[in-house]
């Protein structure tokens, strides 16, 4: 395992910074001032122009063959890219990266056919349309996918879709064009063979936006989040994605990738808040000492340290098993990292807050933000307890018993012999 950058990642990586620091950051302020009124920021399409121009564009896709599009860097090239557009939640677009379009866009390389890739594909590497994936359902407890209740039932050419999906991030906004749809194409067969996934293009008749939805208050400016109903809507059998039956197969497709993509930006979020902690706390004085002296002060940001090079670490390593055995080798490693980043990045978040105190939690800076989006991913694409329980699945059982075992001391066994 080697974890240095390879020459490529690091010209890749010098690059984005130097677009980040130079045409990105600038707008954050106005970024926020346009989503506080409800607006599109003005400049998005502008800075997409230029980003793709510079050759910064569809950096998250993977190295699936010459002819692919995007940059084709491998996970690990990725990761440091991911880094730095994870300190401000709207930079992703800027260079098509964000969730769940890059998802979305890896399920349909490695399902679509032509004929898909051609209608729903390619304007998505353009940034022409965006996207949606709709799994969870408001009536059944979709942790577990094989609930999933949405029914599609063949009708000659069409498939026709009855079912309601809540928290379907990007569905809300405005431009997406499409959603990759699961639900339940035969009801008799095997539990984890009766879901498909369909393409349901949004103006579809029936398919009805019923509400746009927050996150502990918050607000998904880049891919807003939706609960929708599906009524009696007619898609032809055209719009399968894979074999029917392959729901779950084009799920944990695009689950790999958004879970990495998720870890990625939160390391580079987390760095952000350490950053945030330690000008914070060295510019304000409390009780005749400055808020940096403070042992409690220095130790979280230590601990925030140590945490986040574990974590990265942690993630570096399940990034180079992805290139190395694919996601059907790297499953476990997915599991470990989807618990232990969103955990450190709650913690984080939380004591940055406590640093910032009450403006730690206002809208002036990103970290509440932080703290939810932290706690958002301890549910988002499978809980933490799912994660956890596929974690002890895969652990190893000893092949010594505690009696015999030369680890420990006898004698606690042989005292109950004579007992
Ligand atoms: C902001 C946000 C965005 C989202 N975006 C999308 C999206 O784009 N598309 C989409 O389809 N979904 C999306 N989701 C939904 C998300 O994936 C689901 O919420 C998640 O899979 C959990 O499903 P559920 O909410 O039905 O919880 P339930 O399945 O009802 O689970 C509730 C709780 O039960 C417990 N539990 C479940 N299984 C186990 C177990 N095996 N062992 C122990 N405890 C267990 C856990 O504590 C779990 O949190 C989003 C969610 C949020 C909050």
């Amino acid at each position: 395992m080697d974890f240095g950058l390879s020459g490529r990642s690091e010209e890749w990586r010098e690059k984005l910074q130097a677009f980040f620091d130079g045409e990105v950051l600038p707008h954050h302020r106005g970024w926020l001032d346009h989503t506080a009124k409800g607006e599109p920021a003005p400049f998005m399409e502008d800075l997409q122009r230029k980003a793709r121009a510079a050759g910064l564009w569809n950096l998250g896709l993977p190295e699936l063959g010459e002819d692919e599009p995007g940059t084709r860097l491998s996970n690990l090239e990725y990761a440091p890219l991911a880094e730095i557009m994870g300190r401000l939640f709207w930079a992703p677009e800027v260079f098509n990266c964000q969730a769940p379009d890059v998802p979305n866009m890896i399920a349909l390389q490695n399902c679509a056919t032509p004929e898909q890739k051609a209608r729903w594909l390619q304007p998505l590497l353009e940034a022409r349309t965006r996207s949606a994936f709709g799994m969870t359902e408001p009536d059944v407890a979709s942790s577990d996918a094989t609930n999933i209740a949405t029914r599609m039932v063949r009708d000659g050419d069409d498939y026709v879709i009855n079912g309601r999906k809540w928290f379907i991030t990007g569905a809300a906004h405005p431009k997406c064009g499409f959603l990759i749809v699961m639900g339940v194409t035969d009801s008799d067969a095997d539990r984890t063979r009766r879901h498909s996934c369909v393409i349901v293009p949004m103006d579809t008749p029936g398919v009805r936006l019923v509400r746009r939805l927050r996150w502990m208050g918050c607000e998904d400016h880049v891919a807003p989040i939706g609960e929708l109903s599906f009524e009696n809507v007619r898609v032809s059998r055209a719009n399968l994605l894979a074999a029917e039956g392959e729901g779950f197969k084009v799920a944990q497709i695009r689950l790999g990738p958004a879970r990495i993509h998720h870890c990625m930006r939160s390391i580079g979020l987390c760095e952000l808040l350490i950053e945030l902690m330690m000008v914070r706390s060295s510019e304000r004085s409390a009780f005749g000492r400055n808020v940096m002296q403070y042992d409690t002060v220095q130790r979280w940001i230590a601990e925030s340290r140590v945490e986040l090079e574990q974590a990265r670490l942690l993630t570096y390593r399940c990034a180079w098993r992805l290139d190395q055995a694919g996601h059907h080798g790297a499953w476990r490693d997915v599991s470990l990292i989807k618990v232990a980043v969103p955990a450190m990045l709650q913690k984080i978040a939380d004591r940055a807050v406590q640093v910032f105190g009450a403006m730690g939690g206002s809208d002036d800076t990103p970290i509440h933000q932080a703290l939810a989006w932290g706690r958002l991913l301890r549910i988002g694409d499978g809980p933490d307890e799912v994660h956890l329980r596929q974690i002890f699945r895969m652990e190893p059982m000893p092949r010594w018993s505690i009696a015999n075992s030369p680890y420990l001391s006898a004698h606690p066994f042989e005292r109950r012999q004579y007992m």
